[in-house]
């Protein structure tokens, strides 16, 4: 084992009683607090379904796939880290179990086993190991959060729960730090706490090994000292080491609420630190941007037209990205989700909202009502801010009702189309594996100058996130400029049209990429930005 990884301290996160805890947000509390503690931290999430990544699911079962820089399809606590710390995180920090057997698989075959009759021990936990590992010491890590996905009792967790274990075995208790994620039930509002959840998920712990240090108990209300002493009792975890994780208004609030009951100390103490660094103007810049959440007065409303609208998680990135516009405007802004595919007769409903927004989707249920609303925002001049199927389903509706291509449509739905405005890639045309085949992670953007995109952006040279299969058929350029709408951004040397917007309208803005997922709290995406100012004027 080398120096560098043996310095990096960890704090392993596992989840017991049921999904859907907020896991994700604990975690990232825990990595926002010690990196307002100035230690240089990090994430990684292990998912350990047998997907190779989150690309292929459906976001309305497992929420959005979040895209990262260097174009993962990861799962949306990545987009969680990202925001609560403000920094980008690789695609490495997602690992999967059909990555870890992959890996294990391959090597096999080239025979770096040769001899060996190849295990789940030791060398899928050891694959498992090296990831973690080589994460804290690529990025020189002072301190690594690893959350477990998924819940103790898993099948498909075992082997990544044994090699936590393992390391906290081989680098020893004061680098590693087991914090159980529990649920503490209340049948009614009045009722007692329930500890036997809670219980039974330590016990199923503990039978594999691991004795956890913290445990987070998620409940209504803060936690009742009895329901903390009995908790720490039946699972052997010291009282002042068990924490309430109660309801919120705000998931930026969990990291004061931890602060408080004085979980940072205690993770120091068992790393053996003592004596924490000043870190006051951290905590002043962080509140800063937490307050701005709270002190809001006005209100915009929004409707956000999509087809995943069924489960909130499914655009979490946008919704985010919408309060973070909302909270530097001083903005409250109400998101109403309407499904696309109620919209095909009777758009009228979208008058009422002050801005639409369309984010990405793809496949063929609910786009003539996407196309209607990009139509009637046009029309009606209602802010629109179109995001990937937003961007095109906007030219489309543009080619159909304003350049008389009554039939013009993506192939992505029609394959036959006469007018495709919208088609694939050239380079897609020759793929066949549906995972990781997308245009994937952050592109160069140019803008021209004197335009909104450059309004927004400040800038003639933009990096952002992607993920698409098809694009803007260039064929139809001039045709769509000569009837007044512009593309004012692009990519690889004007291959490819990234941003339209109608100079003539209030703001019409479509983007090719997904900006949502490079806006943070305090730091909005420039178009939100631009997008709330001009729905809220
Ligand atoms: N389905 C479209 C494409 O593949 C848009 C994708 C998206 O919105 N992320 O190009």
């Amino acid at each position: 084992m080398d120096m560098q990884a043996e310095s990096t301290k960890y704090i392993f996160v596992t989840g017991g009683v049921m999904s859907g805890l907020g896991k994700g947000v604990i975690s990232s509390s825990i990595a926002k607090l010690l990196q307002l503690s100035n230690q240089k931290v990090s994430c990684v999430k292990i998912d350990p379904y047998l997907n190779y990544d989150a690309g292929t699911m459906n976001p309305v079962a497992h929420g959005e796939v979040f895209v990262t820089e260097d174009g993962g399809e990861c799962d949306m606590d990545i987009g969680n880290y990202e925001r609560f710390l403000n920094q980008s995180i690789p695609r490495t920090h997602n690992i999967t179990t059909a990555q870890v057997y992959s890996s294990v698989i391959e090597a096999e075959r080239k025979g770096e086993y040769l001899g060996a009759c190849v295990q789940i021990i030791p060398h899928v936990t050891d694959a498992i190991k090296e990831r973690i590992r080589k994460i804290a010491k690529v990025e020189n890590l002072d301190m690594l959060v690893v959350e477990c996905g998924g819940t103790v009792g898993d099948i498909e967790s075992l082997p990544f729960l044994e090699a936590l274990r393992q390391i906290r075995l081989e680098e020893g208790p004061e680098t590693v730090v087991f914090v159980h994620v529990t649920l503490a039930p209340s049948l009614d509002v009045v009722g007692e706490q329930k500890t036997k959840p809670t219980q039974h998920s330590v016990q199923e712990l503990r039978r594999i090994g691991i004795q956890p240090d913290l445990l987070a108990v998620r409940c209504s209300r803060p936690l009742e000292d009895s329901a903390r002493k009995k908790i720490s009792l039946f699972s052997n975890v010291a009282v002042k080491d068990v924490f309430s994780c109660h309801d919120a208004e705000s998931i930026l609030l969990v990291p004061q609420m931890l602060y408080d009951q004085g979980i940072i100390d205690e993770i120091f103490k068992k790393f053996g630190k003592v004596g924490l660094v000043n870190t006051s103007t951290n905590w002043d810049k962080w509140n800063l941007i937490v307050n701005s959440f709270h002190n809001i007065k006005d209100q915009v409303k929004i409707a956000m037209v999509g087809k995943y609208v069924k489960l909130a998680d499914s655009y979490v990135s946008v919704n985010q990205a919408l309060k973070h516009a909302g909270a530097k405007l001083g903005k409250n802004v109400i998101v109403d989700w309407i499904d696309s595919e109620e919209l095909n007769g009777n758009v009228e409903r979208l008058s009422s909202y002050d801005g639409i927004i369309v984010p990405g989707g793809f496949g063929e249920r609910g786009v003539e009502g996407i196309i209607n609303t990009a139509n009637f925002a046009r029309e009606k001049n209602i802010p629109y801010l179109g995001i990937c199927f937003g961007f095109q389903l906007a030219a489309v509706a543009f080619g159909r009702y304003v350049c008389g291509l009554t039939n013009a449509n993506s192939t992505e739905i029609s394959p036959n189309t006469e007018n495709p405005i919208i088609d694939l890639l050239p380079e897609q045309k020759t793929i066949e594996n549906k995972g990781g085949s997308l245009r994937l992670g952050a592109h160069e953007i140019k803008i021209e100058d004197n335009t909104l995109a450059f309004k927004i952006y400040k800038s003639n040279l933009i990096h952002k996130r992607h993920r698409h299969r098809y694009e803007f058929n260039q064929k139809y350029l001039d045709l769509f400029v000569s009837k007044g709408l512009k593309f004012t951004g692009y990519s690889d040397s004007k291959k490819r049209m990234e941003i339209l917007e109608i100079p003539s309208h209030k703001f019409y803005f479509g983007v090719q990429f997904h900006p949502e997922f490079s806006s943070r709290p305090g730091y909005p995406e420039e178009s939100f930005e631009a997008f709330i100012k001009a729905a809220g004027a």
